[in-house]
């Protein structure tokens, strides 16, 4: 099989008071072996909600997933039961997070946690896993793993936390691993040894791996390719390569133009202004036309569609033949 994940025509709305908000609105992937995507856009664009439908965990919120289609290893995960999905959530698909003391039990040493995934998914005995633990703490370069799977969460750094929360997620050999802003609350020397390390294990263990983030330098340092999301739509995609050196939607060139360049004498940092348009309110065209610089007449009209233009995928009316996007 070549695709490890298929998202098709995702739509995931939220049902709440102030009224419906579709915070993924058609978007569409794919994910082949020991590929990585970088998953990258402001807060309110929809990528977190696309991590957590992939894992059909929206349901348990006033989210539902309204559209589209999610195949998993050739498998459709939308027509999983909640048991199918518990038994694929932590075994082929983990995930880790931004905080990992939250994820951690305190209570419990990190060769207990480790192991309880070993046991429960794995069906491994108590010494095959207490082994097994030992070998994944190695794995992710933890130093005296045989004296580390006896301490608690506190007794270690935060770097060493999310080390553990990563020895964790590949307990199982996941076919995909969600990561989402798996770097963002550590520092920065200890930020490029996990990024280091989710590099390794993909070529390593052949992991398919959604990163999920806001820092387009973390994308930069591990994805194969890059999807940027607005307002929960794709409004640009492709290698990674591509959109750095020529980015095209006027959005990923704000992004890019907002990395602060190490090199320059004068740090310039130029941020987009504005805000991503309240879910509740999207705009009638373009969602980024008001903060849009080039936005012209039909920018306020009309809906660009997601076109390929030079080897990559933009949505925006500025190039070439850009098509509108039908209603719906
Ligand atoms: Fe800007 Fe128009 Fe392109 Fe939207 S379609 S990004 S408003 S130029
Ligand atoms: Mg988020």
């Amino acid at each position: 099989m070549d695709q490890v994940l298929e998202v098709r025509g995702l739509k995931t709305y939220f049902y709440t008071e102030s009224g419906v908000a579709k915070s993924v609105d058609g978007v569409d992937f794919a994910l082949g072996r020991g590929r990585t995507l970088g998953i990258v856009g402001e807060s309110g664009s929809g990528k977190s909600v696309t991590s957590l439908s992939v894992m059909r965990l929206v349901e348990e919120s006033v989210g539902r997933i309204v559209g589209g289609e999610i195949r998993f290893e050739g498998e459709s995960l939308l027509d999983k039961s909640e048991k199918e999905m518990r038994a694929i959530r932590g075994n082929r698909i983990s995930m880790i997070f931004q905080e990992p003391m939250t994820s951690l039990n305190p209570v419990f040493t990190i060769g207990m946690q480790i192991g309880e995934v070993l046991k429960l998914h794995q069906g491994m005995s108590s010494a095959e896993a207490a082994r097994k633990c030992v070998e994944l703490l190695k794995l992710v370069g933890i130093p005296l793993p045989e004296q580390r799977v006896r301490e608690y969460p506190h007794q270690l750094s935060g770097g060493m936390r999310q080390r553990v929360m990563i020895a964790m997620a590949l307990a199982c050999n996941p076919a995909l691993l969600i990561a989402d802003e798996p770097t963002t609350a550590l520092d920065v020397t200890i930020q490029a040894q996990i990024l280091e390390l989710m590099k390794e294990l993909k070529e390593r263990l052949g992991t398919a791996i959604m990163l999920i983030t806001h820092d387009l330098g973390v994308v930069a340092e591990v994805a194969d390719e890059v999807m940027v999301l607005y307002a929960g739509k794709v409004v640009e995609h492709g290698a990674v390569e591509d959109i750095f050196r020529s980015p095209m939607h006027p959005y990923t060139r704000g992004l890019l133009a907002s990395i602060p360049d190490i090199d320059a004498e004068v740090e310039t940092l130029e941020t987009i202004e504005g805000l991503v348009p309240s879910v509740y309110d999207m705009p009638p065209g373009c969602r980024f036309a008001p903060r849009c610089k080039h936005a012209m007449e039909r920018c306020l009209r009309s809906q660009p569609a997601l076109v390929e233009t030079a080897g990559h995928k933009t949505r925006c009316f500025l190039y070439g033949d850009a098509s509108e996007e039908e209603a719906g």
